[in-house]
């Protein structure tokens, strides 16, 4: 979701963290268990002792296939601008169940079911996630950053990242002057982007200027883990999440009998400002089309549901409706999720959503569009929140809605 949201509320969504990179140089403390050196997909990574986890990650009833391409999915660095790492397994795992898969010259991936079929109907989920970018390296070689989508920097603070350089992965960290050296009336004071610094161990300008570019984008480091009750939390289920769910989608159509073409689209750009679901919607021209995003759980401290709504993880998809939502393809999804049993939490949203449904909406002359929303805790943060049971009931409810969309719909109002 980008920042202006259907709430009006500043969402500060910060996902990003990434380990995608390999030790470079092991040095003599490499057999030491550490982020750098724990496989990608492996068990929870950690780089202390022997902690043991007093639980068993849940996977619920998802695909055990799928939730493995999650994982690698939401650990691939993918900022905007910059997807195609993940744009790469996006078309790799949605080949296995289309027709077609393309990408297009803005580096959207499309991939294709049915697409023959008059009524075309274009599913979105954005593959770009919020990060920060080397903005300036000073004489001691600490990088100054600036931001790509929404980032909170008090979060930002005290993270491990990855600087994503064309020669490899550079590992960082974001540094604090320690509290004892800190004014008291200074202490506790959150930072403002700008300030915040880098330090990848360089001695100098030039030792940094070796690894890291001008421009090079960076996402924090840290991996997916399971928490109780099939809750997982990664950087970036916003919305990798929601690109997952289209390829789960057309998963489950796969060898379906259709009546409508469906196009499943990993958007690029969404987190500045909706860019690749407007490029590819025009390109596809889809009569309708249902965006694919995170949503705010209201369900922890903190957060008024008097203004933010009432949303939980674990109690199914959010569905949308309002102003961005045409209401013909808004009651088909109910009812398809009332006919498949999916239990959905309802969302009113009185303007233009922050999601590519508003994108697409707008395209051409009109598109009738949907949002359907996977609730997520402490979006735009190093540490997301979301169920695995709510985002595999998300493509459940897509899959139900496009089985049963008549070739003959009319959405006009
Ligand atoms: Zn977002």
């Amino acid at each position: 979701m980008a920042l202006s949201t259907i709430s009006g509320f500043d969402d500060e969504d910060d996902d990003d963290n990434d380990d995608d990179w390999a030790p470079q140089d092991q040095g003599p403390d490499s057999r030491r268990p550490s982020l750098a050196l724990t496989p990608r997909g492996g068990p929870p990574r950690i780089n202390i002792g022997v902690t043991r986890w007093t639980q068993e990650p849940g996977a619920g009833d998802m695909d055990k296939d799928a939730l493995a391409f999650l994982e690698k999915l939401v650990t691939t660095p993918s900022p905007s601008g910059y997807e195609q790492p993940a744009q790469k397994l996006m078309r790799e795992r949605m080949a296995l169940f289309s027709d077609s898969v393309r990408t297009d010259v803005h580096g959207n991936v499309i991939a294709a079911l049915n697409a023959a079929a008059p009524l075309r109907v274009m599913l979105a989920g954005h593959v770009d996630e919020i990060g920060l970018m080397v903005n300036h390296i000073t004489n001691e070689g600490y990088i100054y950053v600036t931001q790509i989508g929404g980032v909170d920097p008090v979060v930002a603070v005290a993270q491990r990242v990855v600087i994503h350089n064309s020669k490899g992965p550079v590992p960082g960290v974001i540094g604090r002057k320690a509290i004892h050296l800190t004014d008291k009336e200074d202490q506790g004071k959150p930072m403002k982007l700008h300030e915040l610094w880098i330090d990848i161990g360089a001695k100098n300008k030039k030792d940094a200027a070796k690894l890291v570019s001008m421009g090079d984008p960076i996402t924090f480091d840290v991996g997916l883990t399971h928490l109780r009750n099939q809750l997982v939390t990664a950087r970036a289920f916003d919305d990798r999440m929601g690109a997952f769910v289209v390829a789960e989608t057309l998963r489950k159509l796969k060898g379906k009998a259709l009546k409508v073409a469906v196009y499943g689209v990993s958007t690029v750009q969404e987190e500045i400002g909706l860019r690749g679901a407007r490029t590819s919607a025009f390109g596809i021209d889809p009569q309708a089309g249902v965006a694919i995003d995170v949503g705010h759980a209201t369900d922890t401290p903190g957060v008024e549901k008097t203004r933010a709504g009432d949303f939980a993880c674990n109690k199914g998809p959010i569905v949308c409706r309002g102003a961005n939502i045409n209401p013909v393809l808004y009651q088909m999804i109910v009812d398809a999720a009332k006919k498949a049993r999916i239990p959905v939490q309802i969302e009113g949203a009185p303007g233009g959503t922050g999601t590519d449904a508003n994108a697409i909406q707008l395209n051409r002359a009109g598109v009738a569009t949907g949002l359907v929303s996977v609730p997520c805790r402490y979006m735009h943060s190093p540490c997301e929140v979301i169920s695995l049971k709510d985002l595999d009931q998300a493509s459940d409810l897509l899959a139900a809605l496009l089985a049963r969309m008549p070739p003959e719909a009319d959405f006009t109002p």
